[in-house]
């Protein structure tokens, strides 16, 4: 909570600003009961003309600039909340950027994109409603009060007697509409991951005729959702009727005592008018002030889940001090390597032990689940070992910046991601001053130049958002070629070969190697002909290294390898 509020610090000047323009409206809108009151006692008893002209005018101009100061307030106002909203929203961006795995599967995609669009709308909303009422009704009401004390203190004090009964409600009221709220931003949170679900899933539904169920779900969502803004909103619609029962029963006891009052001609009736306006200036002010205690509880719970991300510290942090590479160009080695994800039991990882030398290609194979994507994700650090040490150049990637260990790295993950722009930003984003000679090189040796030569614009055809216009072996050419154009110490290919047909696969490792040969290259594959030729075949099964040598040694000694390539190889193949 501090830590949002510390977001306000610099607009103190604009909350100055609003303070004095708030203080102006109210004086000047306070002073206008006490003139009318001497229009009505003075110049109407007396039948003063120029008096009631004059005091009349003074009125206007009184109203006008009240007028004025609420314009300029209202701009402050909006300076501040967005101004705010702005900067908390960067924080935040700026935040998750530097969450790892672990931050983003404890907070779930959704959840962080409601957090930063919806949560942070709500403390936006409620700063423009702070600066509106929060500052502007207390001071109505205080000056009211001290008016009205100084009208007559009688009516003033039975005034001021219903204000225990005011607080009890309000009290009553946002006590139950507190943990509604949190509620509401829950289900804010399911709604989104629903619609996110089914646009990505979108084919799957339709191929799976789940449009019902996926409907069904929604409606359960939305229908939860509504349910509790029911709840909310009964509760605090008691709040303006119960105020309003009060205070008018304020009024008809104001009225009586004043009535007799004038009666004995103790009062007179310009200054019950006053005081009934003093009344209503602040009965308008408590009710504007009961929606606040509806607002607030909302905001206080989004304020909460924002903090909660701008609080969580990424578990993957740069080393204080790095330490320089003491081995060759692109070594990657494992010591005794153990993981265990954070939310499950089992290790997916258990004493892996090998090193990958530059200019050989280092191959790992096994059956799904064996850990072979979680393995290479240890190499750019994506999640930090539970045990043992991953070592690039003879230093821990611990010891590194993010941003130099990732620069040695040409990563292409198992589900090839591309982003909206055209096929030479995609590939630029190995390399951002690539030229268009390096483009085309990296396509030729991704084998992705026969398609994007095919294509009308060639490298300036446009991507669509997540790549849903190419096939899936494209998308995975292209990210192969942004692997490539970077250059990089090390290559990690997690089964990216897996959509292409033999034919391209062949090709592509062929050009690739030649590309490769001082680099270090970790191939991941499914098909034994990939990585048959591979210097080093790593064998994994169920988080295990069972096997580790070339393809004949392995075929002779590894039970689980030989399962593998008998499955796949005919007779010839294997010669
Ligand atoms: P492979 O790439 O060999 O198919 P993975 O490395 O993706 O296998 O997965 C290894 C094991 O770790 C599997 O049992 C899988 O269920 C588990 N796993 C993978 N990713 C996560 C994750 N983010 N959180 C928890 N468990 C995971
Ligand atoms: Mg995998």
């Amino acid at each position: 909570m501090k830590r949002i509020i510390g977001y306000l610090k610099p607009y103190i000047p604009y909350f100055i600003l609003a303070f004095i323009l708030i203080a102006i409206r109210v004086s000047s809108e306070l002073s206008l009961p006490n003139l009318m009151s001497e229009i009505v006692d003075q110049g109407i008893a007396s039948g003063d003309m120029a008096y009631i002209w004059r005091t009349g005018g003074m009125m206007l101009a009184l109203a006008f600039i009240s007028t004025a100061a609420i314009v300029l307030m209202d701009y402050f106002g909006a300076k501040i909340a967005t101004g705010f909203s702005r900067d908390v929203r960067k924080s935040v961006f700026h935040k998750v950027q530097s969450f790892s795995g672990v931050e983003l599967g404890k907070f779930g995609a959704s959840s962080l994109i409601t957090r930063t669009i919806n949560d942070i709308t709500q403390l936006q909303n409620f700063l423009i409603m702070f600066t509106r009422i929060i500052i502007m009704c207390p001071m109505y009401m205080l000056g009211s009060i001290f008016l009205a004390f100084s009208k007559d203190v009688t009516m003033a004090v039975i005034f001021l007697s219903l204000v225990p009964f005011l607080l009890a409600i309000i009290i009553l009221v946002s006590r139950k509409t507190i943990p509604l709220s949190v509620t509401i931003q829950k289900r804010v949170d399911k709604i989104n991951l629903i619609i996110r679900e089914k646009l990505s899933g979108n084919r799957v539904i339709r191929a799976f005729h789940k449009e019902r169920y996926e409907e069904k779900r929604f409606d359960e969502a939305n229908l939860d959702l509504t349910n509790v803004m029911i709840k909310l909103q009964k509760i605090s619609s008691i709040l303006m009727p119960a105020m309003v029962i009060v205070l008018n029963a304020g009024t008809i006891a104001v009225v009586w005592v004043g009535a007799s009052k004038i009666g004995q001609g103790a009062l007179e009736v310009g200054d019950m008018m006053a005081v009934i306006q003093y009344i209503m200036h602040i009965m308008m002010s408590l009710m504007m002030l009961s929606m606040v205690f509806i607002m607030y509880p909302r905001a206080a719970a989004s304020a909460e889940r924002v903090a909660e991300i701008l609080n969580t510290t990424p578990v993957i942090v740069d080393a204080e001090e790095q330490k320089e590479p003491t081995a060759s160009r692109g070594r990657v080695e494992f010591r005794n390597v153990s993981f265990r994800y954070e939310d499950s039991d089992e290790a997916a990882l258990e004493n892996i032990s090998f090193v990958a030398e530059p200019g050989e290609t280092t191959a790992i194979i096994g059956s799904t689940g064996s850990g072979k994507s979680t393995l290479i994700q240890l190499i750019p650090r994506m999640f930090d070992v539970s045990e043992g040490q991953v070592l690039v150049d003879g230093v821990d990637v611990k010891d590194y910046t993010q941003k130099d260990l990732r620069a040695k790295i040409g990563f292409v993950p198992q589900k090839a991601v591309l982003f909206s722009g055209t096929v030479a930003s995609n590939i630029r984003w190995g390399k951002e001053d690539a030229t268009e000679e390096e483009l085309v090189r990296a396509a030729e040796v991704a084998q992705a130049m026969d398609f994007i030569s095919k294509k009308e614009k060639g490298f300036s055809e446009r991507i669509a958002q997540g790549g849903t216009n190419v096939s899936g072996g494209q998308k995975q050419r292209l990210a192969i070629a942004r692997a490539i154009v970077k250059q990089p110490e090390i290559y990690i290919f997690d089964d990216s070969f897996s959509a292409l047909d033999f034919k391209t696969d062949a090709n592509l490792r062929k050009a690739l190697a030649e590309q490769t040969k001082e680099s270090t290259v970790i191939i991941v594959a499914q098909r034994v002909s990939t990585i048959m030729n591979a210097d080093r075949i790593l064998v994994l099964d169920e988080g295990k290294l069972v096997g580790c040598g070339k393809h004949r040694e392995l075929f002779d000694s590894c039970e689980v390898y030989r399962e593998i390539v008998l499955s796949q190889l005919t007779k010839e193949e294997m010669a």
